[in-house]
């Protein structure tokens, strides 16, 4: 296959069979990976891709100044003493405002390594084995479609300025550019993907914004204005999805909401200080950025308050209150339990009828932290079997820890019929009779444990977790104490 000159390239078939703007054009248009070796037939701010991105797009002040827009990659530079050295002409000097793009399209450049001896090749990115695949091309479809679920909905309805949404958005997505992912795509050498914070991990996106030592000691700070704490999940999609129940007080709402754009956003910016510029935010600035950024927005986007900014940052939580909040859901997400009750939220979830399935679920307190989280794949099965599984998989981890014997658990489920039928003293349907008498079984055994229905906008979390099961996620449990 030829990449260069164009005539027959994966990219230009898609666009000849498909609208240009159709998914599937952009899901093949996307996964074309091109495979840098001497760099003799890949363009350089063409065919080169960040996440999908192309380099002229990623880095366009840069592309509209560049003397020579076309050329292969092997044009940019040359070799010398056995190592690569990029020369990058432009029309002039950078200005000052351009110097941030030149110095993180450099060091982007810095992370492709060339190889002299081998020609450039194509690979497919959405598939481990670099395989073309139709399956992949559905795969990733679907993640497109469920991407667009309620669950990113929120990001659209922050107070937060339109391109700090915008990040959010693809950092749920996976789309920044932590070191893992440079890795992923080869443009980044193997010596350099630890945490630039911490030092102690791989800097991925649930290292670098939620389980690093120093951005989870930012959490609890910030969180603590609140008087709110709770433990890191595993992934920072899934903090996402809890963070809305971390929070009681709906008179705090929209700014509780304004903390996960800000803390992620000023993680972001520190990091880049550390990689870019070598220069670090010390701690407390990072908490006053933090406080600053939720006051600010808070203020002047949500017109939420009419106090000067100075008073708002004395104390947050008690000066960004929403006093009447008509763009709040009418819905909560999650209803906490009585105090001395835990409850724990389950769903199941079948793609089809039936369908590859899976279960979730999350055990919180009163207070809404999270105790536990379970997701797994529970093979082809129809949505019923589902329900009834999530609930008597978490019967069975009551059971299964001892701090939890005598404990009262409400395990709730989203589906009235199957909760009536554990409920009552009839068989159900005969199909899944086995279930529910286990069901019945685990809970005379726990004997504090209840099952009972509430409605599907206030189990959000568990629904995405059975969803992940259900979509291939692999096996997830986590204790807060492991
Ligand atoms: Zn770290």
């Amino acid at each position: 296959m030829s990449i260069r000159p164009n005539p027959s390239s994966y990219v230009y078939v898609a666009g000849g069979l498909f609208d240009q703007g159709s998914k599937i054009a952009k899901v093949l248009d996307e996964g074309i990976r091109v495979i840098v070796g001497s760099g003799d037939r890949a363009r350089l701010w063409e065919d080169i891709r960040i996440e999908g991105v192309r380099l002229k797009e990623a880095f366009p002040r840069i592309f509209s100044l560049a003397s020579n827009k076309t050329g292969s990659v092997n044009e940019f530079g040359s070799w010398s003493g056995g190592r690569w050295f990029w020369k990058i002409d432009l029309r002039r000097p950078c200005f000052d405002w351009e110097k941030n793009q030149w110095t993180a399209f450099n060091s982007c450049l810095d992370n492709i390594v060339l190889r002299d001896s081998i020609s450039d090749t194509i690979g497919w990115s959405w598939c481990s084995t670099g395989q073309f695949s139709v399956k992949s091309v559905w795969k990733r479809l679907e993640e497109d479609f469920v991407g667009n679920s309620a669950v990113f909905n929120r990001i659209w309805k922050s107070i937060c300025p339109p391109k700090v949404e915008i990040f959010v958005w693809h950092l749920l997505h996976g789309r920044v550019l932590v070191r893992n992912v440079l890795k992923r795509f080869g443009l980044i050498s193997n010596n350099i993907f630890d945490c630039p914070m911490c030092g102690d991990a791989e800097e991925s996106i649930d290292h670098l914004f939620l389980n690093c030592k120093w951005a989870w000691n930012l959490w609890g700070s910030c969180m603590n204005w609140w008087n709110i704490s709770s433990c890191p999940t595993s992934s920072l999609l899934d903090w996402w999805l809890n963070w809305p129940s971390l929070c009681n007080l709906n008179s705090a709402a929209r700014a509780w909401s304004a903390l996960f754009f800000a803390m992620t956003w000023t993680i972001w910016e520190a990091r880049n200080e550390r990689v870019f510029k070598d220069a670090s935010i010390s701690f407390e600035k990072a908490v006053d950025m933090v406080k600053f950024r939720v006051g600010w927005w808070f203020k002047y986007i949500g017109k939420g308050s009419k106090e000067p900014i100075t008073l708002i940052l004395l104390n947050i939580a008690e000066r960004c209150v929403d006093v009447k909040s008509p763009k709040l859901p009418k819905h909560k997400d999650w209803i906490p339990p009585k105090p001395e009750l835990l409850k724990f939220n389950v769903d199941g979830s079948a793609r089809g009828v039936p369908g590859h399935a899976g279960v979730g679920g999350v055990l919180r307190d009163c207070r809404g932290r999270v105790l536990c989280v379970f997701s797994d794949y529970i093979g082809i099965q129809d949505s019923v079997t589902a329900e009834l599984s999530a609930i008597e998989k978490a019967c069975g981890l009551c059971l299964s820890r001892t701090e939890l014997k005598g404990a009262k658990i409400s395990v709730v489920s989203d589906c009235k019929q199957v909760v009536a039928w554990i409920n009552c003293n009839g068989v159900g349907e005969w199909k899944y009779l086995h279930l529910i008498l286990e069901i019945r079984s685990l809970m005379s055994r726990l004997n504090q444990v209840v099952v009972e229905y509430e409605p599907r906008e206030t189990n959000l979390f568990a629904d995405a977790l059975a969803k992940r099961g259900a979509d291939g996620g692999g096996f997830l449990l986590k204790w807060s104490d492991s």
